[in-house]
């Protein structure tokens, strides 16, 4: 039986190789290679793209959110409510900035925070809500923009994969005071390299931002008012993602139609299936699949060819990094049980149609 990698990315640089060709040599003969003409423009589309006033490019997914965290005022002693079942990354950026995760557990039908369970975690020290837009779908963000205006918290939120997602036909990130995307390479936008963004429609925030990316200076002054960072987006990986963001609508729809024809393929199999919400467009980051028998499904289609993965086999509370938020499993049954049950199934925008029937093929005969 033929084999499918969980992901090439080769095969996305090759259908554009001479582009990215001719950007890469532009970069190098422009003599400019941090925070120019390119990250500038790149500022500008992705802003315009999203449907945002400002975009901020910095180093990494992960500083956006630390950097956004702070622009926001948010630091020692303060409590920022988000999920554990997204990986290590939002709890770090919350970590680096000084405050203290509060973890909420999960809707099973969304993997997304459940906003009816926020209200039980604040306390008088809460200070902003993370959602994360987990395998690329926004959380419900009607009932978070809600609470927070409630209770006058910050809504920072984690679109790293979620670039194109919409709630009510706009963008992620576009409803908090700030949206934080990772150009990581395997995300549906991704650089060659490392990058990341944050938009907002707040101008202190972008300013805030632009300060605290470049050591904590005004741009073009020497009086640091702020304790900054080093976290910039260079040139090189800007050029880059100028020539990929155009074709980024395009390779979110292949994404959607695999995942169409995965969940024909897959209907009526004793397994569960991604769902999109109401309202909501899904632009399949993962495609996650739930099998209460999830490690044997994983090793009969690894012995059929099809490499999977677990996203996440360990929720954030279960790391011994932050041995502090073991106790908070008391209420988290349902991050727990995805945590067993979650296994993702290859889907990126090259992937053939044939491909995507080995799999079917493959998952079925292994169920
Ligand atoms: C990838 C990712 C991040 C971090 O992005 P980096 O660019 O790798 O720092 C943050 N949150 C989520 C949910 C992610 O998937």
């Amino acid at each position: 039986m033929r084999s499918v990698a969980f992901l090439d990315l080769s095969r996305q640089v090759a259908t554009i190789r001479a582009e990215l060709d001719s950007a890469i040599a532009e970069v190098m003969g422009s003599g400019r290679y941090v925070l120019g003409e390119q990250v500038r423009l790149f500022e500008e589309d992705f802003a315009r793209w999203c449907g945002t006033t400002f975009a901020v490019g910095v180093g990494s997914g992960t500083d956006a959110l630390q950097l956004s965290l702070v622009a926001c005022g948010i630091g020692r002693g303060d409590e920022v409510i988000t999920v554990a079942n997204a990986g290590a990354p939002t709890i770090c950026a919350i970590d680096a900035a000084g405050a203290t995760p509060v973890l909420v557990d999960i809707d099973p039908a969304t993997f997304t925070i459940d906003a009816t369970m926020v209200a039980e975690r604040l306390t008088a020290r809460t200070r902003a809500i993370i959602p994360v837009h987990l395998y690329g779908q926004c959380a419900d963000l009607e009932a978070i923009v809600q609470i927070a205006r409630r209770h006058g918290l910050r809504v920072i939120e984690d679109c790293a994969q979620a670039h194109g997602a919409t709630f009510d036909g706009r963008r992620a990130g576009t409803f908090g005071d700030a949206g934080c995307f990772s150009f990581y390479p395997t995300k549906n936008l991704g650089a060659l390299g490392d990058g990341g963004m944050v938009v907002t429609s707040d101008r202190g925030v972008a300013q805030a931002l632009r300060e605290l990316r470049s050591y904590g200076e005004r741009e073009g002054r020497h009086s640091v008012r702020k304790r900054g960072h080093n976290s910039r987006l260079d040139e090189m990986q800007a050029a880059i993602l100028r020539v990929k963001l155009p074709m980024l609508d395009s390779w979110n729809r292949r994404r959607r139609e695999i995942a169409h024809a995965y969940g024909q393929g897959l209907e009526g199999a004793p397994l569960g299936l991604p769902h999109e919400a109401s309202r909501r467009t899904h632009v399949y980051h993962l495609y996650v699949v739930r099998s209460a028998d999830r490690d044997a499904l994983r090793s009969r289609l690894r012995e059929r060819g099809i490499e999977t993965l677990v996203h996440y086999e360990r929720p954030v509370h279960r790391h011994a990094a932050w041995p502090e938020l073991g106790p908070q499993s008391l209420w988290l049954p349902e991050t727990e049980r995805a945590a067993r049950e979650v296994l993702s199934l290859p889907l990126y925008p090259e992937l053939t149609d044939a491909e995507v029937s080995t799999v079917v093929g493959a998952v079925r005969s292994a169920l």
